[in-house]
């Protein structure tokens, strides 16, 4: 036995199921940064490349960020049952996660980290109640709102939209096991890596050494009923102005 991630070793006899890590966040949270960095300190941990129709943005690779296809063919991988989940995004671009994902990591004896949306989360924790989800916040609106203009990826009129979705997007928020206000960057990426972690340790069903209860003891700060108050906050300051009519 593998005693943190809790798989079995090649040889041995159960199939190793593979834990699941569901990351969800409002866009300019932060998320793609932090899960670069716990894909770097972590092991055995494969990011799921997912299929969308979008077209690739700046830098992005076939086969690297996404698998972009056609609409007929994603259509063709809907009709032929070979999606986990899938959902369409901004009311145009679909994307989804492959049934062959967990197959592969199954395979492999890896855990599988999904970088999905809100609606495909709920998707899969139906399926998969014991996977583990992560919701990461921005500590208010309006970090999030110059975290969007510095990043300088987007218009004015696109980064009003993506806030507007980040609220409904955080009212989501009590269907996660775990909430990450992403502030401090590196307590964050800690924070991260320590939920990682401490799961693997709670399925090692082995006692625990001082440094590993602290690592649990980080993660549990972050579990939804240790911060829902400050949750609520954050969400206060996504609320529209009265009268605005929004
Ligand atoms: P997402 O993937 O959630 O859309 P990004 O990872 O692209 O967000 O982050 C949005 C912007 O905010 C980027 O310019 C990134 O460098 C920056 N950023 C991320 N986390 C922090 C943080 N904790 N403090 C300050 N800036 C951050
Ligand atoms: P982007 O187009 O900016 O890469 O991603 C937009 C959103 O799509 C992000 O919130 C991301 O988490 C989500 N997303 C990426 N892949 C999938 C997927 O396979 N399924 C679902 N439901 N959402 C996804």
């Amino acid at each position: 036995m593998n005693s943190e991630s809790g798989m079995t070793s090649p040889g041995t006899s159960a199939v190793h199921k593979p834990p699941v890590y569901i990351i969800s966040a409002p866009s300019g949270s932060g998320k793609s940064t932090l899960v670069a960095k716990l894909l770097q300190l972590v092991p055995n941990l494969d990011f799921s490349i997912s299929y969308t129709t979008r077209l690739p943005r700046g830098t992005e690779e076939n086969g690297k960020e996404y698998f972009f296809i056609s609409r007929d063919e994603f259509q063709r991988m809907i009709d032929a049952d070979e999606f986990l989940e899938h959902a369409v995004l901004y009311g145009i671009d679909f994307y989804g996660t492959a049934r062959t994902v967990l197959r592969e990591a199954e395979r492999k004896g890896r855990d599988v980290l999904l970088d999905i949306d809100v609606q495909g989360a709920k998707q899969i924790k139906q399926k998969l109640p014991e996977a583990v989800s992560i919701f990461i916040l921005p500590p208010d609106r309006k970090t999030l709102e110059w975290r969007l203009r510095h990043r300088g990826e987007d218009n004015d009129q696109v980064i009003q939209r993506r806030l507007v979705t980040a609220r409904r997007e955080i009212e989501n928020y009590d269907k996660y096991n775990y909430i990450l206000i992403n502030d401090d960057l590196q307590e964050s990426v800690e924070s991260l890596e320590a939920i990682v972690r401490a799961e693997r340790l709670s399925r090692s069903g082995r006692p625990l050494t001082d440094e590993e209860k602290g690592t649990v003891a980080l993660a549990d700060r972050c579990r939804l009923a240790n911060i829902r108050d400050r949750v609520r906050r954050i969400l206060d300051s996504f609320s529209p102005p009265e009268g605005s009519g929004a």
